[in-house]
């Protein structure tokens, strides 16, 4: 396993070094350490990435999507997956992390993202969090896996309370869509309660 990982860290390091990865071909292997893994199915044949640590659902109830990643809009791809949750629900940081931004969306609150949270997880992973209607953190904090870090709303270009997540590796958006259904959010799955986070088991979302 030592020798898988550190095979895996050079990879990641190509991984975010390559312009050519595209999104839809890497794809997330939930595996029985606590990493997450993605495969690599581009033309790349990279194999396999690692993450170190868990990922944690954002949310810990579930939620309707209300729009998939990539999703077509007007001049541009959705580059996050919308999940319906009530003004003020709990936002939780998916990994370990440095908080980078928390503040209005630079076009003004009622614009864009309006409230948003971008968390830099390290090894090139990164977090976005947007339409919040408070924060529980301000940038340059250093967060946990499972905190807290604000709370949904319905700021910026938003027409409902949700939360809208990106999660980008190497820079380039991937779709979240696996966090949310690993820990039941969103699917058929079984919700695992945020209270069960010690028990290596039960906890997350992404165990790999
Ligand atoms: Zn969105």
């Amino acid at each position: 396993m030592k020798q898988f990982k550190k095979v895996s860290c050079i990879l990641l390091m190509l991984l975010v070094c390559s312009t050519v990865v595209q999104a839809e071909e890497i794809t997330p292997v939930v595996t029985n350490d606590q990493t997450t893994v993605y495969r690599d199915t581009s033309e790349m044949k990279l194999d396999y990435i690692q993450i170190p640590g868990f990922l944690v659902s954002p949310l810990q109830q579930k939620g309707e999507v209300l729009a998939p990643f990539n999703q077509s809009r007007i001049g541009y791809f959705h580059q996050g997956i919308d999940i319906r949750a009530a003004e003020g629900t709990p936002i939780f940081a998916s990994a370990d992390g440095t908080v980078t931004k928390a503040a209005p969306d630079s076009k003004g609150v009622t614009k864009g993202g309006g409230h948003m949270i971008f968390i830099d997880y390290g090894n090139g992973v990164e977090a976005r969090y947007m339409h919040l209607s408070a924060y529980g953190v301000k940038a340059g904090d250093h967060v946990k896996a499972g905190d807290i870090i604000g709370f949904t709303g319905n700021t910026g270009d938003s027409s409902a309370p949700h939360l809208h997540f990106e999660y980008y590796i190497g820079g380039q958006a991937i779709d979240p869509a696996f966090i949310f259904e690993a820990s039941g959010i969103i699917g058929d799955e079984v919700v695992v309660p945020i209270s069960q986070k010690n028990n290596e088991e039960s906890f997350l979302v992404i165990q790999g």
